[in-house]
């Protein structure tokens, strides 16, 4: 299963054009773990944007592999809106005070939903092929 994670890793970097991004692939026999007030989280991305390098982990224990391909997919979104990201957190530094705090459960939430829409673009790609 690994290899074809791998495959489809490199198709999505392909698709979403961070083809020039180094990234690890970590399959991981852990459930997820979760937040109050979240959903488990069944993998995360980890990045440099500087370095242009990050590690997906991804929670494989009792998933098919079209879930995991699904949390794969949602992770690499995730890198495709790394610059916003970083735009986020370098304003809301620059802001100081409670800005990130009071603004950060809305990014997220946010951002969680642009990635879930790109995933169903995504998805509806796959269906095709
Ligand atoms: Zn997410």
């Amino acid at each position: 299963m690994l290899k074809r994670l791998q495959r489809e890793l490199d198709r999505l970097l392909e698709v979403f054009g961070l083809q020039h991004w180094a990234v690890v692939l970590v399959t991981d026999d852990f459930e997820g773990v979760s937040a109050p007030g979240r959903l488990p989280q069944l993998g995360h991305v980890k990045r440099s944007s500087d370095a242009l390098w990050a590690e997906i982990r991804i929670a494989t224990k009792g998933r098919s592999e079209s879930e995991i391909r699904d949390t794969l997919a949602h992770e690499v979104a995730h890198l495709l809106l790394a610059d916003l990201d970083d735009l986020f957190k370098d304003a809301v530094g620059k802001l100081g005070g409670q800005a990130e705090s009071v603004l950060e459960d809305v990014w997220v939430r946010c951002e969680e939903q642009a990635v879930t829409r790109i995933v169903r673009v995504i998805g509806g790609f796959r269906s095709g092929d």
